[in-house]
């Protein structure tokens, strides 16, 4: 019965982790689990293709034990939040640690900030991976687009937002977990993400592009970012995040996040040569001169050395 149970919250986490590719060295061998949780539009894996795509398997190979999770694609970082909080002490459970390491992209940063706030104890790092922090110019230009329009297209980018997170949801086996477009806007936008940052201000920092705490009550605080929009001209994606990052005129953006509104605790690095999508090493492996994946086990040693 046990054994059952076990299965089934495997399933229910859709745990990339377990049968895990074999450890040839501890260099990334951190004391707790590594948790990583996706963003916007995200997923854990479709057709076999992991959102953070060869990152996990990576990891283990240097001897980290990694779970990936999956939360609503399109929604308020707070219900993603309790989502993530349901599956991480799931993985606690499971694995026996008494803490993880938690690692967001994008939304992401947002979603494990709530949970750590909600697991006192049991979290020993956050890490932001070009993550929103501050917000972002694209989700502030649709609800402006939103407000111009007296809400008329409202609806229209709900359909398709929603639409979408569900296809994508769908598509990870997670059909069930609810869309909320405007939920999720709000709190990516500037706005959404000042009124975030008060209720969960751990590693935020207090001066304009500067470092956040790097420490706050025992947990470890980090974040990296890309600088760049076009890295690879065989990226599909990359034209996308042309577009969209056109929202944030001359300052330097990722395609998606302003460079400075991505710091929170440490900033390991905010030069990289990386988009939105390199940071987890989409889409399938294209990306710059930077090796996303190199960043992720370089932190893994770094969470080991602090004896997380
Ligand atoms: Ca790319």
């Amino acid at each position: 019965m046990r054994i059952i149970k076990i299965g089934l919250v495997l399933g229910l986490l859709g745990l990339a982790g377990f049968g895990q590719a074999q450890a040839q060295d501890t260099y990334g061998a951190t004391k707790y689990p590594i948790v990583l949780v996706h963003g916007l539009f995200g997923f854990n894996s479709i057709l076999g293709v992991d959102y953070f795509y060869g990152i996990a398997a990576d990891l283990q190979t240097h001897g980290a034990s990694v779970y990936t999770t999956e939360v609503s694609s399109v929604n308020s970082s707070d219900i993603r939040g309790e989502q993530l909080v349901t599956q991480v002490s799931q993985i606690l459970a499971v694995s026996g640690a008494s803490k993880v390491n938690l690692v967001g992209h994008s939304q992401g940063a947002q979603t494990i900030r709530y949970a750590a706030a909600a697991l006192p104890g049991k979290v020993a790092s956050v890490t932001s991976v070009d993550g929103v922090i501050l917000g972002s110019s694209v989700a502030d230009f649709v609800l402006s687009l939103e407000a111009a329009t007296g809400g008329v297209i409202t609806p229209v980018i709900n359909s398709l937002l929603n639409g979408l997170g569900l296809v994508i949801d769908s598509a990870s086996g997670q059909g069930n977990l609810p869309q909320d477009a405007q939920a999720s806007l709000t709190v990516l936008s500037t706005a959404g993400s000042t009124a975030f940052n008060k209720r969960f201000p751990a590693g935020v920092p207090t001066t304009a592009c500067g470092d956040g705490a790097a420490v706050v009550n025992g947990v470890g605080y980090y974040s990296w970012t890309g600088n760049k929009i076009s890295t690879n001209v065989f990226d599909i994606s990359d034209p996308i995040l042309a577009l969209a990052g056109a929202a944030f005129g001359a300052t330097p953006n990722d395609g998606l996040v302003a460079i400075c509104a991505s710091h929170l605790g440490k900033v390991i690095g905010d030069q990289y040569d990386m988009n939105h999508l390199d940071a987890v090493n989409q889409v399938l492996g294209l990306v710059g001169t930077t090796d996303p994946v190199a960043l992720f086990r370089q932190h893994a040693n770094r969470l080991k050395l602090a004896g997380n």
